[in-house]
């Protein structure tokens, strides 16, 4: 069996302490482990200079090469033009956008460092697998360097349409190196299509069938893998943490009310002032749910090198301080906003016993936290989702009750529906959803891609995934 190679901006090391270990370190662990293998990328630590020689650790029989990177190259490659022009434009957010030219030399010239210092690592039946957004022409600087390997990217965040992709600076050099990949997985169908529409028109390439095309005098292939997460495993984690400390004193603290729950980083693509919008106009418009619920939402803070994160950061503060101002009793706030980081541990006793969970992006990739809510709720009486039609996840979770996060009314009414639904309407839901994720979990996501990526598989592997 060939190794397995995974290339990611950060790697989750063993022990280390890690934010967000979730479902997706867990995945890759479990594949490393299978078939033998080695994770590369950024050590997480900033120095002088770029390091090029990588410290290598090896555990549990998988092998973590990791590099730090040099300040200025972290500034400009990750916080730069990764985070402050790659991310709003694949959140179809152009205003947000800030581009300086020396930034996208930076991010192929940290794309290509990282590409020299695995090239000497590699054998030549590796397979290898590069993740997400920061990496996108790590395949053509391996090509360059004479790499013949099979290669493979996945991106987790969404694809825009061309109209949105062209406003991009040097868009063609950007996707003329994604084309050096054997395989370009997406989250849904709907980025699959953004994708090949782009390789059709500006980039007059040609649509071969089943996601094969020419394009850049390149041939490839693209897939929608939509990511799963441990279901089952979850599931168990869920039900063991609703009688853990943490469970009983949010409990407690509800005093009999329902509890609302969103979780979500710090980001403007995860509509978290609209989420607050919607809670006035629920209060405002149906005053007979005043001191009936508790809103909670954590919100770990991220990225807070970039500017607009800061700006976002006091409005979110802001307008929780208003709608509670305008509704609170002595005894009473509508929304607790903590920017705490919990564990998955915790969150997982926080979903199961959430009436609802509160999932409104404006844009996602996926979305695990709605996946992992439906994962953990209480089979004889689960609580209701309410979802967002922008987050990756309602092509799958099409039970969910699917809102549009710019119409605060919606959402309302949304909230509204789910804390009056009778159990069997919540339990029939509930039990479509869930047989979905039990079936698209992400064992079967990852051996979907690797199949694929060997030529094995169909692109479009699981067939309950409706056009996204
Ligand atoms: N998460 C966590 N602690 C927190 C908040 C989030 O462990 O305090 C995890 C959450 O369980 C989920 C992930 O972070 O696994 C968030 O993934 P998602 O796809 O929802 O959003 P992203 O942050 O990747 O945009």
């Amino acid at each position: 069996m060939a190794r397995l190679v995974i290339v990611s901006n950060r790697v989750s090391q063993p022990g280390a302490r890690s934010e967000r270990a979730g479902g997706l370190a867990i995945a890759m662990r479990e594949a490393l482990r299978h078939s033998g293998g080695l994770w590369f990328g950024w050590s997480g630590e900033t120095a002088e200079a770029s390091s090029s020689t990588p410290h290598v650790v090896t555990a549990g029989g998988i092998t973590y090469a990791t590099v730090d990177l040099g300040k200025a190259d972290h500034h400009e490659y990750y916080v730069g033009y990764a985070n402050s022009t790659l991310w709003p434009l694949l959140h179809f957010r152009l205003g947000l956008i800030s581009y300086r030219r020396h930034a996208f030399e930076r991010y192929r010239h940290v794309n290509q460092h990282l590409a020299r210092t695995l090239a000497p690592l590699l054998r030549s039946d590796d397979l290898v697998w590069v993740h997400d957004y920061h990496l996108i022409p790590f395949a053509a600087e391996l090509r360059d360097l004479g790499i013949a390997n099979r290669i493979g990217f996945f991106l987790h965040t969404p694809l825009p349409p061309p109209e949105i992709l062209t406003a991009l600076p040097h868009h063609g050099t950007l996707m003329r190196a994604l084309c050096a990949y054997d395989l370009i997985g997406f989250q849904t169908k709907g980025s699959v299509r953004a994708f090949l529409n782009y390789i059709a028109e500006p980039a007059g390439g040609r649509h071969l069938g089943e996601g094969r095309f020419v394009a850049f005098g390149m041939r490839s292939r693209a897939g929608a893998f939509p990511i799963g997460i441990d279901t089952e495993p979850f599931a168990r984690t869920a039900e063991r943490a609703e009688t853990a400390p943490e469970t009983q004193r949010l409990r407690e603290s509800l005093a009999g009310r329902e509890l609302i729950l969103g979780v979500d980083r710090l980001d403007y693509s995860k509509g978290i002032p609209n989420r607050f919008e919607a809670i006035d106009s629920l209060l405002s418009d149906r005053p007979h749910h005043r001191s009936r619920f508790h809103y909670l939402q954590v919100t770990p803070h991220s990225r807070a090198e970039v500017a607009q994160y800061r700006t976002l950061r006091r409005e979110i503060e802001a307008a929780a301080g208003r709608v509670n101002g305008k509704f609170a009793e002595f005894d009473w706030t509508p929304i607790r906003y903590v920017n705490k980081s919990l564990s998955r541990q915790t969150l997982a006793g926080f979903y199961r016993i959430a009436r609802i969970g509160l999932v409104t992006p404006l844009r996602d990739g996926m979305n695990l936290v709605a996946k992992e809510y439906v994962a953990a709720q209480d089979p004889g009486n689960p609580g209701v989702l309410v979802l967002s039609c922008f987050a990756g996840a309602a092509s799958e979770l099409d039970a969910a009750l699917l809102v549009n996060p710019i119409d605060v009314d919606d959402i309302a009414s949304a909230i509204d529906r789910g804390l009056a639904m009778p159990l069997a309407e919540r339990r029939e839901r509930w039990n479509a959803m869930i047989g979905v994720l039990r079936k698209n979990d992400i064992t079967a996501w990852r051996e979907s891609f690797l199949a694929a990526l060997l030529d094995r598989g169909s692109v479009v592997p699981l067939r309950s995934v409706a056009s996204g």
